[in-house]
């Protein structure tokens, strides 16, 4: 298939913001698209080359992609520069650079989808010494071939930033309606093998009946159940039948471990692999986990070695990012992981056994070794005293709150399910992508001094604002923002900077308020950041519809 093609439909998608309109350009794209040529377009209309499950990585940083169109183009790294600066986006700084370039390659090879895909797949095998330049000649090969169009796309591919507004809800309805199957059938296919391109080919071939018969896979990871919130314990016990489980809710990264005859890999809540970052967890698992094969999760918390207490997410954060010195964190924040569920075991799918019976068998598995591969703490109880008790102690422990859970209910990958609740202290807060930012004033003017705050509108994927945030923040965390934030600005307007939406912050705040001047119809009163949540990403921010019930919410109260 020629590269050209896919290229009109980047341009579709990106004329429209309209969410229907992006699913039939998708649906009908896809329709046409060869069998076995969908795996690699589905992933490619979603911005990536590799799912974010593999380890493989295309790492092209923006100063290598500066190098190479330098080197094609003739014009000085400096003046590329200035450029992107100038158009505020590498991808079309590169369309007008191709398109001033003078025609030099006499026979041009036109682009096919295949051979884009094939050199981008190549990048992450080039290794050792001169593997810089090799990256850049596969580039550079992809880019000499290129229209000024088609070079604006595979920059933006290579950068991971292709910016045309699909994100999973799209992809899954653009392939139910191009295969007529209904979008629920996608998205639980979805929650349990997370490659939209293995889904489409078997949408086409098998249709429905093929979807449903799709089991977990080890080495694939699952979408995480996940949690709703209550207010008091009474609450969460009375949905679930006077009756559950209560278990310390640990704060620390949520991890999907998969054993396989000895082979560990362990996944964040994101899917992202970490296996490599946490050598002390494939120790632990090979060690203690009695199958043959599973699935099990459970929390990693960083341990303060001298106190022996967990230590801040923030401080744990620091291992998932790290990919050098591993030992060295390894001694400086040690992880103690607690098991609290297992999807999976010896071949057999266990996500619609009920929670009792996962635990059991769970605890029949694993060989504990205290404080580090062990059980989550766990009382069942009906005694909402007991259940008090309980609550206090894991805060006394440095634990973040409780879990609920329903003693009868099954694992329901990626949904936010009414058989397990959080309960914590604290008050309602937001998580919420900074989408821009303000240069400081004065003493602080070399730091970005205030942030916009963006949620999340699901109908169109992008950010919306709904407050200015300036408090909660010491000298050290503007320093760290800015240094964070910089590589993300992509439009610059004297004092204030445009970001690219993808860290998320939990934010305090006094009152939501409805809000005519911001587009998303809502402001934030006196908005706080809590802490940076570099576990999440942007699609995990809160979105508009939670914010509308919050308001409500907030209303009754009142
Ligand atoms: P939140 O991130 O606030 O939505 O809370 C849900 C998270 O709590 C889960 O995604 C887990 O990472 C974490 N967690 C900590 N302890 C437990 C536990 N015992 N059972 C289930 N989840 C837990």
């Amino acid at each position: 298939m020629k590269y050209s093609e896919i290229v009109k439909l980047y341009s579709a998608l990106e004329a429209t913001t309209k969410k229907l309109e992006k699913r039939d350009i998708l649906s009908n794209f896809l329709k046409e698209v060869p069998v076995d040529l969908l795996p690699t377009v589905v992933i490619l209309s979603m911005g990536r080359v590799f799912p974010a499950w593999k380890e493989t990585e295309l790492g092209i940083a923006e100063n290598i992609m500066i190098k190479t169109i330098s080197k094609i183009t003739g014009i000085s790294e400096t003046k590329v520069k200035e450029q992107v600066r100038k158009a505020g986006d590498m991808g079309i700084a590169v369309k007008n650079l191709l398109g001033k370039k003078s025609q030099t390659t006499l026979f041009k090879k036109e682009l096919t989808v295949e051979k884009v895909f094939k050199n981008l797949n190549k990048i992450p095998t080039v290794a050792g010494s001169g593997s810089i330049d090799k990256k850049i000649a596969l580039l550079s090969e992809l880019l000499t071939s290129a229209t000024p169009e088609e070079g604006k796309y595979i920059t933006r591919t290579v950068l991971e930033e292709l910016r045309i507004g699909v994100g999973e809800g799209i992809v899954r309805d653009a392939i139910a309606k191009a295969f007529n199957v209904p979008p629920d059938v996608v998205e639980t296919a979805y929650s349990v093998r997370n490659d939209f391109g293995e889904i489409a080919q078997i949408a086409k071939e098998k249709g429905v009946e093929g979807l449903k018969k799709l089991d977990l896979k080890l080495g694939r990871p699952i979408k995480p159940m996940l949690a709703q919130k209550v207010q008091t314990i009474e609450e969460g016990l009375k949905d679930m039948g006077g009756i559950a489980a209560f278990e310390y809710k640990y704060d620390g990264m949520r991890a999907q471990i998969h054993f396989d005859h000895g082979k560990v890999t362990v996944f964040t809540r994101r899917l992202d692999n970490v296996t490599k970052q946490f050598p002390e967890i494939v120790e632990y698992a090979k060690e203690c986990i009695d199958a043959e094969n599973c699935i099990i999760e459970g929390e990693a918390v960083g341990i303060d070695p001298k106190t022996g207490r967990p230590q801040p997410f923030q401080r744990l954060s620091q291992r998932i990012k790290r990919k050098y010195g591993i030992k060295e964190m390894m001694k400086e924040i040690p992880v103690e992981v607690n098991l609290f569920d297992i999807m999976y075991l010896n071949n057999e799918n266990y996500v619609k056994k009920p929670f009792e019976e996962r635990r059991k068998t769970l605890e029949r598995i694993i060989k504990v070794i205290p404080r580090k591969f062990q059980l989550a703490v766990q009382i069942v109880s009906s005694d909402p005293k007991e259940v008090s008790k309980f609550y206090k102690k894991s805060l006394s422990l440095g634990h973040e709150g409780i879990m609920i859970k329903n003693l009868k209910s099954p694992y329901t990958p990626g949904s936010r399910v009414k058989h397990m609740y959080k309960l914590k202290p604290e008050k309602e807060t937001l998580d919420l992508v900074i989408i821009g930012a303000i240069w400081g004033e004065g003493r602080r003017s070399k730091w970005l001094g205030s942030f916009i705050l963006g949620a999340r509108d699901s109908d169109t994927n992008q950010f919306v604002e709904v407050g200015k945030v300036a408090t909660g923040l010491t000298d050290k965390n503007l320093e760290d923002l800015t240094n964070t934030l910089k590589p993300l600005i992509v439009e610059e307007h004297i004092k204030e900077v445009k970001l690219k939406p993808e860290l998320v912050v939990e934010v305090g705040y006094e009152e939501i308020q409805k809000s005519p001047t911001y587009e998303s119809g809502f402001a934030l009163r006196f908005p706080r950041v809590r802490r940076i949540r570099d576990d999440k990403g942007p699609e995990d921010a809160d979105d508009l519809e939670r914010i509308s019930i919050l308001y409500e919410a907030q209303k009754g109260k009142k």
